[in-house]
Order: structure tokens, then C-alpha cells, then sequence
């Protein structure tokens, strides 16, 4: 999926919006995608702003960088991503969010599996870059004679449909409603996350060779691969708790909770805070488990990287909570503590 389309707010608005905040000093952060177009924007905005550019990666509206540069700008210009509404950012943050430009045409045959399978009312959802394609899929549904429901996001999201890796609200929201959910997407981590965090059946729409699938059999490998991986975590003596300190991923009240219990367990913990979970620091910690309450991506996308088992909140939970879920439970993020300027 190649073109990106800026979206909602253009340069012109973002440098009308900094001049009526009185902004000086600007911090610009740009996926990796983007990157490619930095001097365009730099020159753009460096006309008028003392712009400093963060060359660091970063995955969301829940990474505004580290505290030692945000600190001293006025204000931020993110590309690529959308707010997340329940944040409060200890800086303002202006996002010019994107939206996939490819040209697709959704075919009705593309969704005789649904009719076959007696599918008739359909929950729609989307990872928000390919929202647009989200509406076309319902208008070539309803034309063809489904019935579509979109899903309701928490705060943490902000457009109808929406789902983050992190949370699956929309999902939730409408399960009960519905034959089954589609999602229109790219690779297989938000259907995952969807089925995971529902009792319904999850396809997903893969805009990568426009394929209609079926995710819970990838959904079971998932559950067996992780079971096998934090499942060593059982007999573990001695655990790194690790608080994310990025804005949207700070969740100290919640590795607090965890210490506690590994104590009560009669077990070792120490509570950490990181920008990045470097798997060395954990090695030359000696530990023999680590849970990160940061992005839950990082144990599951980053698993082989560490030498010891690396826990979500919600696996912790599963091996060692008093009423452990009877299910493997995704970790979302409905909301974090704040972090102060
Ligand atoms: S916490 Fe992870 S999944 Fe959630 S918005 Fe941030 S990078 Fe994305």
C-alpha cells in the first residue's frame, strides 16, 4: 500500500494554528514513511518556527519523544497519526494524520464467503489509516444487501471504526450486535487483537492482496506461541516490572499493582522506567521474567530479542493473578497517568 495522502490538516493550517498559539519553537516528529520528505517539511515550516526535527522512531499518537526535548519547545507537529483524545499531552501536539490513497476496487464477489456462511449483519472496523477504504467496503455491503454496524471507540480512539493495537473498544462495543466483525486492515495484529478480545467471529479484510480471511486460525497459533513463551515465566524468582515513560504508554499505578503481588507471591521485583526496552538492561539485571506495562506490542512483536520471558499485563495476570482470566485476554489501554511537563 504505497501513497500517503495528508489529511485533515495541511501545512498551511498547521503554521496558521502554531502562529495563533504564539509558538516559536516547534518539534517535528515523522514516521519512518515520511522521513523521506523531512527537508520539504522542515524548509516549509522553518520559515517561520525554530524547528528541530526528532530523527528517534516512534510508533504513535503515544509517543511525543523523550521529556528532555519536548520540554523545551513550544509546541509539536506530529505526522502520521491521530490523536488519542484522553491523553493529556504536556505540550500542544498538532497531528497531521494520513489516510492511504491507493485506488482499490472492492468487488461484491469478495464477500460471498460472508453470505455463504450466513453472515448477515457486519461489524465494521478499520486500523485508521484505511478508514476511507472502511466506508467503501460498507457502501459495496449495503448495496449488496448486509447490514453494517460500525464500531463505537473508547476516549482513547477518535474516529468510529478505529482500532489500535492497544485497544479494541470499538470491537467491544458492538460484538453483541453483529454476525461477525470485519476489519480492514493490513497483516494479521488487529484481527488478532480483535478475535482475542471478542467472542464473535473476526475477518479481516487484507488490503494487501484484497483477501477476505477467516483469523481464528492464526488466532490459536498466537495463543499457543505466547502460552509457550510467558509460560516459562512460572517459576521466575526475580522480575523486572517496567513502566514506559512515553506519554501515552505511562502506566506507574498499574506496574505498582503487579510489584505488589509479586511480593505477596514472595518473590523478588524491582519497578523500572524506560523510553525503549532494551532486552540487555534486563539481562544484565539478572531477572528471570520481565513484565512491561508499556505498549503491549513490545512483548509480543519483540519476544525473541530477550533472553527471559517478557509478559504483558494481562499474561501476568493470566499466570498469576488470585482469579486469572479462563482466556487468553489481550492487554488494550483504555487510559494512563499523566505525566507532568
Ligand atoms: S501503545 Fe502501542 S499500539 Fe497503542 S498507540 Fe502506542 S504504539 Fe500504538
Amino acid at each position: 500500500m504505497g501513497k500517503l495522502k495528508l489529511k485533515l490538516l495541511d501545512l498551511d493550517e498547521t503554521i496558521v494554528k502554531l502562529n495563533e498559539m504564539g509558538a516559536k519553537k516547534i518539534l517535528l516528529q515523522l514516521p519512518d514513511g515520511l522521513k523521506p520528505h523531512v527537508f520539504e517539511y522542515f524548509n516549509r515550516l522553518s520559515s517561520g518556527f525554530n524547528i528541530i526535527v526528532s530523527s528517534e522512531s516512534f510508533y504513535g499518537a503515544c509517543d511525543i519523544g523523550s521529556r528532555d526535548v519536548y520540554s523545551g519547545v513550544d509546541a509539536i507537529v506530529q505526522l502520521g497519526h491521530s490523536e488519542i483524545p484522553n491523553i493529556k499531552y504536556p505540550k500542544p501536539v498538532l497531528f497531521l494524520e494520513y489516510r492511504d490513497s491507493h485506488k482499490i476496487e472492492f468487488r461484491e464477489s469478495m464477500f460471498d464467503s460472508l453470505k455463504a456462511g450466513g453472515y448477515r449483519r457486519i461489524g465494521l472496523l478499520c486500523s485508521v489509516q484505511y478508514i476511507d477504504h472502511m466506508h467503501e467496503v460498507d457502501a459495496v455491503l449495503k448495496r449488496i444487501g448486509f447490514t453494517t454496524v460500525t464500531g463505537i471507540p473508547d476516549k482513547r480512539m477518535k474516529y468510529p471504526g478505529q482500532v489500535l493495537g492497544c485497544n479494541f473498544s470499538s470491537a467491544h462495543s458492538i460484538q453483541n450486535s453483529v454476525d461477525c466483525l470485519l476489519i480492514v486492515t493490513t497483516g494479521k495484529f488487529h484481527g488478532i487483537g480483535a478475535q482475542l478480545s471478542t467472542e464473535t467471529d473476526v475477518f479481516i479484510l487484507d488490503l494487501n492482496d484484497l483477501s477476505l480471511k477467516n483469523i481464528k486460525e492464526e488466532t490459536d497459533r498466537f495463543i499457543r506461541k505466547r502460552y509457550a513463551s510467558i509460560s516459562r515465566a512460572l517459576d521466575a524468582k526475580k522480575f523486572c516490572v517496567v513502566v514506559d515513560t512515553k506519554v501515552g504508554q505511562y502506566r506507574e499505578k498499574v506496574a505498582g499493582v503487579i510489584v505488589e503481588r509479586i511480593r505477596e507471591m514472595g518473590r523478588e521485583a524491582v519497578i523500572l522506567t524506560a523510553n525503549e526496552a532494551n532486552p540487555t538492561d534486563y539481562s544484565n539485571m539478572r531477572c528471570d521474567a520481565v513484565v512491561f506495562t508499556g505498549c503491549p506490542r513490545v512483548p509480543i512483536d519483540d519476544a525473541e530479542k530477550f533472553a527471559m520471558p517478557i509478559l504483558t499485563v494481562t499474561e501476568f495476570q493470566m499466570l498469576f493473578s488470585r482469579k486469572p482470566p479462563r482466556r487468553y485476554v489481550m492487554d488494550e489501554i483504555v487510559a494512563v497517568d499523566e505525566i507532568r511537563a
